[in-house]
């Protein structure tokens, strides 16, 4: 039980199932940058619960770093503007960059940021995001590390904010839609 129990209308996934599936993605990560000078990137604010998991479930030595961008304010859907409002500490020339991402919606954030950190001359960027809405996508970009796919719905909780709540939620639902008006 939490306090935002009343305004959710599903659990779509509690928190041992992240922990679970978080554990399994920091394996992989962990075979597959073996030797490489591994950044973990984090999309704030979304990303900063499953950043913090992800990080202690990677076995090798990595950098953490942060971008904000801004995403959607207080509505639901997505405008396609993509704003910088805090880039990067560190230069990037050479390193491999894991972009680390809350939901993969449409696309825009992501394929916006790849595009913008590639031309700092990294070895790598690839893409970690817990939660994927393929039918959503409008931009061709796929992540090569996904948590889980999930259906065209609004969700809270692990990071993710409705107008800047519930993202304290320890497991991760669908908002009933009367508590955004829908
Ligand atoms: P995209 O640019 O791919 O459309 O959107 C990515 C961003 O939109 C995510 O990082 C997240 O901040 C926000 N977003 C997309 N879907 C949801 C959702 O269901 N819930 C919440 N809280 N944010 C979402």
């Amino acid at each position: 039980m939490s306090y935002a129990d009343k305004d959710i209308e599903r659990v779509l996934f509690t928190a041992e199932e992240l922990k679970a599936r978080v554990a399994q993605l920091g394996a992989e990560i962990t075979r597959d940058y073996r030797g490489k000078d591994l950044v973990l990137v984090g999309i704030l604010r979304g990303a900063y619960i499953f950043m913090s998991e992800l990080a202690r479930q990677i076995d090798l030595p990595c950098e953490a770093d942060f971008m904000s961008v801004s995403s959607y304010g207080s509505g639901t859907t997505s405008t396609g503007q993509v704003r910088i409002i805090k880039d990067l500490s560190e230069p990037v020339e050479g390193k491999d960059l894991l972009l680390v991402e809350d939901i993969l919606d449409t696309g825009n954030t992501l394929y916006y940021l790849r595009e913008m950190l590639a031309a700092r001359r990294p070895a790598s960027i690839s893409v970690c995001a817990l939660l994927d809405k393929p039918e959503r996508r409008v931009k061709d970009i796929k992540a090569d590390y996904m948590g889980f796919t999930i259906p065209d719905a609004f969700v809270v909780g692990y990071g993710l904010d409705y107008a800047e709540h519930y993202r304290n939620l320890p497991y991760i639902g669908i908002v009933k839609p009367e508590v955004y008006g829908g």
